[in-house]
């Protein structure tokens, strides 16, 4: 059963209920956290670290960063060396004083960062980046890409920002505004008009006992190459896979996908890399298709006649058809 509800798992619940029950069982699925995410970690550190001090935005985006990343690199995770740090450090620089701004205008306020509100009647929760309460209460929530495409807002990112204000309202007792913060865009407002953020939790309960409803029987899977193509449970899912053999998605996400038996012995070379051989594969590619580059730790155990899944694959030839691992791209899955 579904209790608490947040934003994300919204997200993931109105676009796959079976990717929820995925979550409900235990299962984490087989991609680590991105280049991306760990980006995403060090810019939302960052800002909290700038808003919570008092001097200027110039001086102190720089020493922001290295302590942010210096905190994540404690945790194992440096975020300097990837390709997309410094232009998101170059984006936070240019874009941060829009935001020191928007809060500087609704001062003198409390800044509340990262404040996990509750409604405890309805079990919807949440955690907004910023929360600045003052005369007027507002929420804001970072994002490190494009939010809106011709000014119209990224449906989820509306959503999510409603649930905040919503749980804010109910919080504080007044009317909340809401916005996003994009080091792409800048501030986006977005609505928070009563009615708005009433149909936004309505949404959420609605969903959510929907879901509770068919518990312990199962949910319904809405495979698409958009939803299919950010789940880490892809290589596990039936109804994925019947789907794509059926035709009626023509992907599941980026990059390759394949099913089937193993018909040879997994290698794994010096180098720790592993080669398996499925011998009559489905999915967007058939028949005998070789893979390459893949984590030998994630294989070791395989033997022939092995069922096995992989998704997120590049090409590395077309005849005879060989696939190549692509880190923070590629799964695998031991179907049993
Ligand atoms: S792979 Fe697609 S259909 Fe299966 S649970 Fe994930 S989103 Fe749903």
């Amino acid at each position: 059963m579904l209790e608490s509800l947040a934003p994300a798992r919204l997200e993931r619940l109105l676009s796959c209920p079976l990717r929820v029950a995925f979550e409900q069982a235990g299962e984490f699925g087989g991609r680590k956290s991105s280049s991306a995410a760990l980006v995403g970690r060090a810019v939302h550190r960052t800002i909290e670290l700038v808003l919570s001090r008092k001097e200027g935005v110039s001086e102190e985006v720089g020493s922001a960063w290295e302590e942010a990343c210096d905190e994540l690199a404690a945790e194992g995770e440096d975020p300097r060396a990837l390709p997309t740090a410094r232009r998101a450090r170059l984006r936070l620089e240019a874009r941060l004083p829009e935001l020191r701004d928007f809060v500087a205008q609704r001062l003198p306020a409390e800044l509340l960062l990262e404040e996990t509100l509750t409604s405890v009647a309805s079990g919807l929760t949440g955690t907004p980046d910023l929360l600045i309460v003052g005369s007027s209460v507002v929420v804001v929530d970072y994002k490190t890409g494009v939010v809106a495409e011709e000014e119209v807002l990224e449906p989820g990112y509306r959503r999510q920002v409603a649930l905040y204000a919503w749980l804010a309202a109910e919080r504080f007792g007044t009317p909340v505004d809401g916005a996003l913060f994009s080091l792409r865009q800048g501030i986006i407002p977005v609505d928070t008009s009563t009615d708005e953020v009433n149909d936004v939790a309505r949404t959420a309960l609605e969903a959510r006992a929907a879901f509770n409803a068919r518990v312990p029987g199962p949910q319904p899977a809405a495979p698409s190459e958009a939803a299919c193509g950010r789940c880490p449970h892809v290589c596990k899912c039936d109804e994925a896979w019947a789907a794509l053999i059926a035709g009626e998605v023509a992907r599941l996400g980026w990059g390759e996908a394949v099913r089937g038996a193993l018909d040879s012995d997994v290698l794994i070379a010096g180098s720790g890399m592993a080669a398996l051989v499925i011998g009559d594969a489905a999915g967007t590619q058939r028949g005998r298709v070789s893979i390459i580059d893949v984590p030998g730790a994630l294989v070791t155990g395989c033997v022939v006649g092995d069922e096995v899944a992989l998704a997120g694959l590049g090409i590395r030839s077309s005849d005879p058809i060989a696939l190549r691992w692509i880190t923070e791209a590629s799964q695998f899955a031991r179907l049993v």
